[in-house]
């Protein structure tokens, strides 16, 4: 039993899986995160066996990704810092958005279990993983200008249903003309009027 289950982890396969001919868009999404994950973790030197990754190696996995971000977010001394919507360009750095993350990370969590690995080692439920979440989600908030009111409880209670509905795409390549979509679909989801 535990051999094919790291034989599944390794190759990342399912292939004791029914796969549907069209599968949704969450379900390609969540598999597109999941090889990109396992790519990482064997870029890195020397490779981490996914049988070896914890929480620590996703913290850095997500701190990775922000070179890829395009949400500008600012820092403390920016005269921006605070404005939603800043009247002239600055030079503060571009970051994944806190909904992007949240989301991926929830992909990633359901992906490593379907994958063979169990909820016990489930390094993408990790407390430090939701705390770190938290706290990308508060800094951004500020840094925006756009308070995060509904205190969601995402990571402990929700089930897959919360996360295909927010189906957000983490681009991993340069992708510019989708993020607009992005953070609209964010800012709205989030801060709907109460
Ligand atoms: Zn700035």
């Amino acid at each position: 039993m535990s051999r094919e289950r790291g034989k599944d982890v390794a190759e990342g396969s399912s292939e004791n899986q029914q796969q549907p001919a069209t599968p949704s868009r969450y379900e390609s999404q969540k598999r597109r995160d999941w090889n990109t994950f396992g790519q990482y973790l064997k870029n890195q030197r020397p490779p981490v066996p996914l049988s070896q990754c914890n929480s620590n190696h996703v913290l850095e996995f997500l701190r990775y990704l922000d070179q890829f971000g395009k949400t500008k977010v600012h820092l403390q001394g920016c005269m921006f810092y605070g404005q939603p919507e800043p009247p002239a360009p600055c030079t503060c750095p571009l970051r994944q958005a806190w909904g992007s993350l949240d989301a991926l990370i929830g992909r990633l969590r359901a992906a490593y279990e379907e994958n063979g690995g169990t909820p016990e080692t489930n390094p993408f439920a990790n407390a430090s993983i939701r705390v770190y979440l938290r706290e990308v989600r508060d800094y951004q908030a500020k840094a925006r200008g756009i308070p995060h009111k509904k205190k969601k409880k995402q990571q402990i209670s929700s089930k897959r249903n919360d996360e295909s509905s927010s189906a957000i795409h983490i681009v991993f390549k340069k992708d510019a003309s989708r993020k607009g979509l992005l953070e609209d679909r964010i800012s709205r989801d989030t801060d709907s009027p109460s």
